[in-house]
């Protein structure tokens, strides 16, 4: 079959959207899923700088939700018409699979970001014939169809608004994830967010949605704005004596934080603004060294990095159904759609922080 998609064919090229070719259908284990939407993550941006380590020429995207249109056989557990949301890919066989941490598998980076499963990479291609990188995040959603294995594919109720979810499967996921997850916050708990962007964001709703009292720190004002709508205390990231600010908003220091900026200096001072035995998670990838100041990890504090939000997606995402169902979960509010033909206006707006979650709409009405 052929179908439009957007191809990255160079790190510093616009997307290119153009007709690809599949020649087979679903294997077995796969589905054939009809896109309706695509968030864009910074992890599809970042691969402009991932110096040569991520092959082009690609169709990446790995937010993707859509329709059931074939499936490779029954063992996939879903039929033609199940609504999905896609997530990320993992192996199912090492350790952290089988422990039911399938972010932290053994094979996350080859399988999402450095390739993708080889077999049957060939059925995919450019018009031309031309080859194109395996799926990027076991999908590659920037486009109309995607071949994807059962495995990262999530059922979800067909009342929800299915071109907007595809974000619970990374983005949103990721914030929410390290809350409800990874920290286990609840009533009482206090959580300390830097970054109000689409993960910070879905952190900010996670900690309310679960009792616990949130605090947004950015430099941006209308990022400011959001997480205050959203029933944090928005906190400026130039204000003076940041950690004591903090300190004094969580009565003598948060007991959990969060950081998407991987700023050093913003690090510091999240471990500085923890009560003791606060714990700090990291989501963003470092580039340089992270300097830690004496006595930041004292008094049993504790900081580590935080993969897809610690989420087993099957488990996760129907969570965040049913708390936007509830009304405490209002992800919907922080996407703007762009068909896909506009992906490199997306982008744009995206780096330039006019948009918190852009979602792609290959198919128009
Ligand atoms: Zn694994
Ligand atoms: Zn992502």
């Amino acid at each position: 079959m052929r179908f439009g998609a957007a191809v990255l064919r160079s790190y510093e090229e616009p997307f290119a959207v153009e007709e690809v070719v599949l020649s087979s259908g679903p294997a077995e284990g796969e589905i054939l899923v009809r896109i309706a939407g695509c968030g864009m993550c910074r992890t599809d941006l970042a691969v402009r700088r991932s110096a040569g380590r991520s092959p082009l020429p690609a169709v990446l995207g790995h937010e993707g939700s859509g329709v059931v249109v074939e499936t490779g056989g029954p063992d996939t557990g879903l039929a033609a018409g199940d609504h999905v949301v896609l997530s990320f890919d993992s192996c199912g066989h090492c350790r952290s699979c089988l422990g039911a941490a399938p972010a932290y598998c053994d094979r996350f980076a080859p399988l999402n970001l450095f390739g993708g499963r080889p077999e049957k990479a060939a059925r995919f291609t450019d018009a031309a014939g031309g080859a194109l990188a395996p799926r990027w995040f076991g999908q590659s959603s920037f486009a109309a169809y995607a071949v994807v294995p059962a495995r990262n594919a999530v059922r979800v109720d067909p009342s929800l608004p299915l071109a907007l979810l595809g974000p619970l499967g990374c983005g949103f996921l990721t914030g929410a994830g390290a809350v409800l997850n990874s920290f286990g916050a609840g009533p009482g708990d206090t959580v300390a967010v830097y970054g109000a962007g689409a993960v910070g964001l879905a952190a900010v709703m996670a900690a309310t949605a679960a009792g616990a009292v949130a605090v947004a720190v950015d430099r941006h004002p209308e990022r400011l704005a959001l997480a205050e709508k959203l029933d944090a205390v928005p906190v400026h990231s130039d204000s003076a004596d940041l950690p004591d600010r903090v300190r004094r908003l969580t009565d003598g220091g948060a007991q959990y934080a969060l950081d998407t900026t991987g700023s050093a200096q913003l690090i510091n001072d999240a471990l500085r603004a923890l009560r003791p035995t606060g714990h700090l998670g990291l989501v963003a990838r470092l580039h340089t060294a992270l300097p830690l100041e004496p006595g930041t990890l004292d008094r049993g504090r504790k900081i580590s990095h935080i993969c897809e939000g610690g989420a087993v997606p099957g488990l996760l995402i129907p969570r965040l159904t049913g708390l936007w169902q509830a009304g405490r979960f209002p992800f919907d509010q922080l996407i703007r759609t762009y068909p896909l033909a506009d992906i490199n206006e997306a982008e744009r707006d995206c780096e330039a922080g006019l948009v918190v979650k852009p979602v792609l709409i290959p198919h128009q009405a």
